[in-house]
């Protein structure tokens, strides 16, 4: 069946008011709507659309019908519709399931995706940058796109079960020393379930795998960590593991006769045109055993800055700063707090084709047509600085450095950026202050350093409220008070956050299947954005103290980790829990 329409969707006006369109259409009353608004509970922020269809004035289909022939978009019924493999590859799990849409046709060029919310025009600029395709948008009602996504995007972890299920060990008596000699890492049920653990991991988003077998006839657990933290995903028999083990070792070229000493190596994966790659960490364990912790490296797309939740302030000024033609500009955090998602997510704004832009890397996890990568190697002495000497001559106009490591790269990044060039690097620090006064404490030189700052931005990651159970609950005046104090009173009234009233709400974490009961899905990060304005750039020539420093920072606009959390939080995006585990 073909579904495209070769009809161009006609660019209508972006302001679409939904309840005059439904006044107009005769389906509610101007009086229906105003007195659902009035009633709308201000926390929940609800759409007039949905109000009206929970109200029980209008339905779902009366609605998307009236909102299709607004947008020109064609209503489809997905109960006629078999999504093309083609399409369901196009776009990942993640993706549907963070837009709510199912992908029913694509041709490479073109994606016909189904929507439920004709009037967010998100939807297809995401899609589109996600995927490089023209998309048309259909409308579909959402508990057919909800039904379609459940359908299509969760046999993974289906056919995990069935091939543990099918693991079998009948013929085989456990006595006291487990007896695997019978199994080998040739047996096919054993390569297929070695294989369908990497890909199972890698669709559920997880960054690594754990396989720990326990001694005797303990079973092999195996733990997933996904959104930065550990799940135990399955529990093989124990009389496979030696033989997963040895698989394991197999496909990532080490020795299977060594079984006393760490070995590491790696794996690599073609699906669907897409290369995965493990890196892969074998650790002997006592009770004779070995570990295998696999981390999973895909070549993922950066995301748009858009996508990385800023705050409409630190969006602003972030764009501000990376427009800049030349200087330094660092971003900063823990392992793990998402530095190199930003820097790209910042490389792909200003990533055009009359610029060259060279990344060292390590390791290269996210690609980008147009930028030239280099994967560093110690091993053979290419370091960063290496590659950075390199690069200098090499006619760049924009350079990444993954981190600053040592002082000398520091400095050398400092002059490049001081000679033209505008440079991205990482440290490890925890604030955007603190960073400034560790590159001096490194040997920078305050004055280069100053002239050449043009914004520091400190990250961390913390789990978001599922979208699918988060539920907003009336908070008392202490749960305002708490706010408020760890924002900071004075901060809290000029930045004008929402005030205590009887009607305060607060989202809260609830769990659901969708989100494994944990009530959380998603991440986002905290951003604490330091300005390289004047007054900041003075204080640096002045070695002023970190207490001033951070106090001139917030004068000039930047907002403190906890400070996005707190309006993050207000936002209902996350909960307080999230902000005290990464912020003190
Ligand atoms: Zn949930």
């Amino acid at each position: 069946m073909v579904i495209r329409n070769t009809m161009k969707t006609p660019n209508l006006g972006k302001k679409v008011r939904v309840g005059d369109l439904l006044v107009s259409e005769g389906l509610v009353t101007q009086n229906q709507i105003e007195a659902a608004l009035s009633n709308q509970d201000k926390r929940k922020k609800k759409r007039i659309g949905n109000l009206l269809i929970e109200k029980g004035l209008i339905t779902e289909d009366q609605l998307l019908l009236a909102l299709s022939a607004k947008f020109q978009m064609r209503l489809v019924d997905l109960k006629d519709i078999t999504p093309s493999q083609t399409a369901l590859n196009a776009l990942s799990s993640d993706l549907v399931g963070q837009l709510k849409v199912i992908p029913l046709e694509a041709d490479g060029k073109h994606i016909v995706v189904a929507t439920s919310d004709p009037t967010d025009h998100t939807i297809a600029d995401t899609l589109q940058f996600n995927t490089n395709c023209n998309i048309e948008l259909v409308s579909a009602t959402s508990n057919q796109i909800s039904a379609a996504i459940e359908k299509y995007y969760s046999h993974a972890e289906d056919s995990m079960d069935l091939l543990i299920d099918g693991m079998v060990e009948d013929e085989i008596e456990v006595e006291e020393e487990v007896d695997d000699s019978s199994i080998k890492e040739t047996d096919s049920q054993v390569i297929k379930f070695v294989n369908g653990i990497l890909l199972d991991a890698y669709h559920k988003g997880a960054s690594d795998i754990h396989l720990e077998p326990k001694s005797g006839k303990g079973p092999i657990r195996v733990r997933y960590r996904i959104e930065g933290e550990c799940h135990i995903e399955h529990q093989i028999p124990a009389t496979f593991k030696r033989a997963i083990l040895s698989r394991v070792k197999i496909m990532s070229n080490l020795d299977i006769a060594e079984r006393r000493k760490p070995q590491s190596g790696k794996i690599l994966l073609r699906v669907d045109k897409k290369k995965i790659e493990y890196r892969v960490e074998i650790t002997p364990t006592v009770g004779d055993q070995e570990d295998a912790v696999l981390r999973i490296l895909s070549s993922s797309r950066p995301l748009s800055l858009k996508e990385m939740k800023f705050s409409e302030p630190n969006l602003e000024r972030f764009k501000n700063i990376i427009a800049k033609p030349y200087g330094m500009i660092l971003c900063v955090g823990p392992t793990g707090s998402g530095k190199t998602t930003s820097l790209h997510s910042a490389l792909s704004h200003i990533n055009k084709p009359n610029r060259k832009i060279w990344t060292a890397e390590d390791p290269v996890e996210i690609t980008q047509d147009g930028l030239r990568q280099v994967q560093v190697n110690p091993k053979i002495k290419y370091s960063f600085q290496e590659a950075l000497r390199s690069f200098l001559r090499a006619d760049p106009d924009v350079i990444m450095i993954g981190e600053m490591r040592d002082a000398e790269t520091a400095k050398t990044a400092i002059e490049a950026s001081l000679t033209g060039h505008l440079v991205f690097s990482t440290l490890h620090t925890n604030s955007a202050p603190e960073s400034v006064v560790r590159l001096v404490e490194m040997g920078m030189n305050p004055f280069n350093f100053a002239d050449a700052m043009l914004g520091i931005l400190a990250q961390r990651l913390v789990r978001m409220l599922c979208n699918y159970c988060k539920k907003p609950l009336l908070a008392d005046k202490d749960a305002h008070e708490k706010l408020v104090q760890i924002y900071g009173r004075e901060y809290f009234v000029n930045d004008g956050l929402e005030k205590y009233s009887d009607e305060f709400y607060l989202m809260n974490r609830v769990g659901c299947p969708k989100c494994a009961q944990s009530g959380y899905r998603g991440r986002l990060a905290l951003h604490e954005l330091l300005d390289g304005t004047e007054a900041i750039k003075v204080a640096i020539k002045q070695n002023t103290p970190l207490e001033r420093l951070r106090d001139i920072a917030i004068e000039d606009g930047m907002r403190t980790l906890k400070m996005d959390g707190i309006q993050k939080i207000l936002n209902g995006l996350i909960d307080l829990d999230q902000v005290n585990k990464v912020v003190l």
